[in-house]
Protein backbone atom coordinates (compact mmCIF):
# COMPACT_ATOMS: atom_id res chain seq x y z
CA UNK A 1 0.00 0.00 0.00
CA UNK A 2 1.22 3.38 -1.05
CA UNK A 3 1.97 6.29 1.57
CA UNK A 4 -0.75 8.41 0.06
CA UNK A 5 -3.38 5.53 0.26
CA UNK A 6 -2.62 4.45 3.38
CA UNK A 7 -3.45 7.94 4.69
CA UNK A 8 -6.61 8.01 2.45
CA UNK A 9 -7.57 4.77 4.38
CA UNK A 10 -6.46 5.77 7.79
CA UNK A 11 -8.16 9.27 7.34
CA UNK A 12 -11.43 7.68 6.28
CA UNK A 13 -11.63 5.30 9.44
CA UNK A 14 -10.71 8.14 11.86
CA UNK A 15 -13.23 10.41 9.99
CA UNK A 16 -15.98 7.39 10.36
CA UNK A 17 -15.45 6.58 14.19
CA UNK A 18 -15.63 10.42 15.00
CA UNK A 19 -12.27 11.00 15.48
CA UNK A 20 -9.95 13.77 14.45
CA UNK A 21 -7.80 12.67 11.45
CA UNK A 22 -5.18 14.29 12.73
CA UNK A 23 -4.64 12.84 15.83
CA UNK A 24 -6.31 10.27 18.26
CA UNK A 25 -8.93 12.46 19.86
CA UNK A 26 -12.50 13.07 19.16
CA UNK A 27 -13.39 15.27 16.56
CA UNK A 28 -15.83 18.00 16.69
CA UNK A 29 -19.28 17.05 16.01
CA UNK A 30 -19.39 17.47 12.41
CA UNK A 31 -16.12 18.61 11.72
CA UNK A 32 -12.79 16.51 10.24
CA UNK A 33 -10.89 17.41 13.47
CA UNK A 34 -10.62 17.93 16.91
CA UNK A 35 -10.63 21.39 18.59
CA UNK A 36 -7.18 21.59 19.42
CA UNK A 37 -6.09 20.59 15.81
CA UNK A 38 -8.34 23.23 14.57
CA UNK A 39 -7.26 25.99 16.36
CA UNK A 40 -3.62 25.11 16.02
CA UNK A 41 -3.97 25.16 12.04
CA UNK A 42 -6.13 27.96 11.85
CA UNK A 43 -3.77 30.13 13.99
CA UNK A 44 -0.44 28.41 11.25
CA UNK A 45 -3.24 29.57 8.51
CA UNK A 46 -3.92 33.06 9.59
CA UNK A 47 -0.10 33.63 10.24
CA UNK A 48 1.22 32.71 7.00
CA UNK A 49 -1.46 34.99 5.71
CA UNK A 50 0.03 37.57 7.30
CA UNK A 51 3.31 37.15 5.99
CA UNK A 52 2.50 36.64 3.13
CA UNK A 53 -0.16 39.97 3.43
CA UNK A 54 2.90 41.81 4.87
CA UNK A 55 5.25 41.04 2.15
CA UNK A 56 2.63 42.04 -0.77
CA UNK A 57 2.41 38.69 -1.63
CA UNK A 58 -1.04 36.48 -2.70
CA UNK A 59 -2.69 35.39 0.71
CA UNK A 60 -4.60 32.24 -1.14
CA UNK A 61 -2.97 28.93 -0.34
CA UNK A 62 0.20 27.71 -1.61
CA UNK A 63 0.08 30.77 -4.38
CA UNK A 64 2.33 33.62 -3.23
CA UNK A 65 2.55 35.66 -6.09
CA UNK A 66 2.31 39.27 -6.22
CA UNK A 67 -0.39 40.93 -5.00
CA UNK A 68 -2.22 43.27 -7.04
CA UNK A 69 -4.91 44.29 -3.86
CA UNK A 70 -4.19 44.13 -0.27
CA UNK A 71 -4.80 40.62 -0.54
CA UNK A 72 -4.46 38.35 -3.75
CA UNK A 73 -2.94 38.11 -7.38
CA UNK A 74 -5.09 38.65 -10.27
CA UNK A 75 -6.19 35.36 -11.17
CA UNK A 76 -7.00 34.76 -6.95
CA UNK A 77 -8.80 38.36 -6.62
CA UNK A 78 -11.36 36.98 -9.80
CA UNK A 79 -11.76 33.74 -8.23
CA UNK A 80 -13.00 35.67 -4.90
CA UNK A 81 -15.40 37.71 -6.63
CA UNK A 82 -15.92 35.23 -8.50
CA UNK A 83 -16.81 32.74 -5.68
CA UNK A 84 -18.92 35.93 -3.33
CA UNK A 85 -20.96 36.17 -7.09
CA UNK A 86 -22.03 32.83 -7.51
CA UNK A 87 -22.64 32.52 -3.57
CA UNK A 88 -24.88 35.56 -3.54
CA UNK A 89 -26.85 34.45 -6.66
CA UNK A 90 -27.55 31.02 -5.18
CA UNK A 91 -28.49 33.02 -2.25
CA UNK A 92 -30.65 35.27 -4.01
CA UNK A 93 -32.00 31.95 -5.56
CA UNK A 94 -32.85 30.24 -2.41
CA UNK A 95 -34.55 33.19 -0.94
CA UNK A 96 -31.67 33.80 1.69
CA UNK A 97 -29.94 36.74 2.93
CA UNK A 98 -26.69 37.09 0.44
CA UNK A 99 -24.57 37.90 3.54
CA UNK A 100 -25.38 35.05 5.59
CA UNK A 101 -27.21 31.83 5.66
CA UNK A 102 -30.74 33.30 6.58
CA UNK A 103 -33.99 33.57 5.21
CA UNK A 104 -33.94 36.82 3.16
CA UNK A 105 -36.75 39.48 4.06
CA UNK A 106 -39.69 39.38 1.27
CA UNK A 107 -38.67 42.41 -1.70
CA UNK A 108 -34.96 42.43 -0.61
CA UNK A 109 -31.58 40.74 -0.49
CA UNK A 110 -31.00 40.85 2.93
CA UNK A 111 -32.48 38.95 6.05
CA UNK A 112 -33.34 41.34 8.77
CA UNK A 113 -30.02 41.75 10.65
CA UNK A 114 -28.14 42.88 7.71
CA UNK A 115 -30.69 45.10 6.32
CA UNK A 116 -30.49 47.44 9.51
CA UNK A 117 -27.21 47.18 9.22
CA UNK A 118 -26.41 48.40 5.61
CA UNK A 119 -29.34 51.12 6.59
CA UNK A 120 -27.04 52.33 9.41
CA UNK A 121 -24.04 52.19 7.41
CA UNK A 122 -25.63 54.41 4.66
CA UNK A 123 -27.22 56.90 6.92
CA UNK A 124 -23.75 57.43 8.09
CA UNK A 125 -22.17 57.34 5.19
CA UNK A 126 -24.44 60.36 4.00
CA UNK A 127 -24.15 61.97 7.01
CA UNK A 128 -19.98 61.80 7.05
CA UNK A 129 -20.66 63.32 3.43
CA UNK A 130 -22.80 66.21 4.83
CA UNK A 131 -25.70 64.70 2.05
CA UNK A 132 -28.52 66.44 1.19
CA UNK A 133 -32.18 65.75 2.80
CA UNK A 134 -34.93 67.49 1.28
CA UNK A 135 -32.96 69.46 -0.81
CA UNK A 136 -31.27 71.09 2.89
CA UNK A 137 -27.67 70.15 3.78
CA UNK A 138 -28.58 67.54 6.43
CA UNK A 139 -27.11 69.02 10.08
CA UNK A 140 -23.82 67.27 10.66
CA UNK A 141 -23.60 65.23 14.30
CA UNK A 142 -20.71 63.43 15.83
CA UNK A 143 -22.03 59.67 15.91
CA UNK A 144 -19.53 58.81 17.92
CA UNK A 145 -20.48 61.59 20.69
CA UNK A 146 -24.24 60.11 20.14
CA UNK A 147 -23.30 56.93 20.37
CA UNK A 148 -21.67 57.63 24.03
CA UNK A 149 -24.28 59.64 25.12
CA UNK A 150 -26.83 57.34 24.23
CA UNK A 151 -25.23 54.52 26.31
CA UNK A 152 -24.98 56.82 28.83
CA UNK A 153 -27.02 55.08 32.22
CA UNK A 154 -30.22 56.83 32.16
CA UNK A 155 -29.86 58.72 29.15
CA UNK A 156 -33.29 60.05 27.65
CA UNK A 157 -33.79 61.53 23.94
CA UNK A 158 -33.73 65.20 25.32
CA UNK A 159 -30.46 64.48 27.40
CA UNK A 160 -28.85 62.99 23.93
CA UNK A 161 -29.88 65.97 21.83
CA UNK A 162 -28.87 68.91 24.66
CA UNK A 163 -25.27 67.15 24.21
CA UNK A 164 -25.39 67.02 20.82
CA UNK A 165 -26.42 70.87 21.01
CA UNK A 166 -29.46 70.34 18.46
CA UNK A 167 -33.28 70.05 19.00
CA UNK A 168 -34.94 66.94 20.47
CA UNK A 169 -36.96 67.56 17.36
CA UNK A 170 -34.06 67.36 15.17
CA UNK A 171 -32.79 64.32 16.49
CA UNK A 172 -35.71 62.30 16.34
CA UNK A 173 -36.29 63.55 12.57
CA UNK A 174 -33.07 63.21 11.22
CA UNK A 175 -31.79 60.96 13.36
CA UNK A 176 -34.14 58.04 14.50
CA UNK A 177 -32.48 55.62 12.93
CA UNK A 178 -28.91 55.63 14.47
CA UNK A 179 -30.27 56.78 17.99
CA UNK A 180 -32.55 53.39 17.76
CA UNK A 181 -29.74 51.30 17.32
CA UNK A 182 -27.42 53.00 19.55
CA UNK A 183 -30.07 52.67 22.74
CA UNK A 184 -30.94 49.12 21.53
CA UNK A 185 -26.91 48.32 21.79
CA UNK A 186 -26.40 49.89 24.90
CA UNK A 187 -29.80 47.24 26.90
CA UNK A 188 -27.72 44.09 25.57
ZN1 LIG B 1 -6.75 16.46 16.62
ZN1 LIG C 1 -2.73 34.10 -6.09
ZN1 LIG D 1 -27.90 38.20 6.76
Amino acid sequence: MSQVEYMRRYRAKHRSLGLCVSCPRQAEPGKARCSKCRSRDNQTVIRLKLQRQQRGLCTWGGCGRRAINSYHCEEHAERVTQYTTDRQQLHQQLGLCIRCKSPALPDSLLCEVHREKSRIANRIRTNYQGGLKGGRPRKRVDLDKMRELAQCEGSSVRSIAAGLGISEETLRRNFGVELASFRQASKT
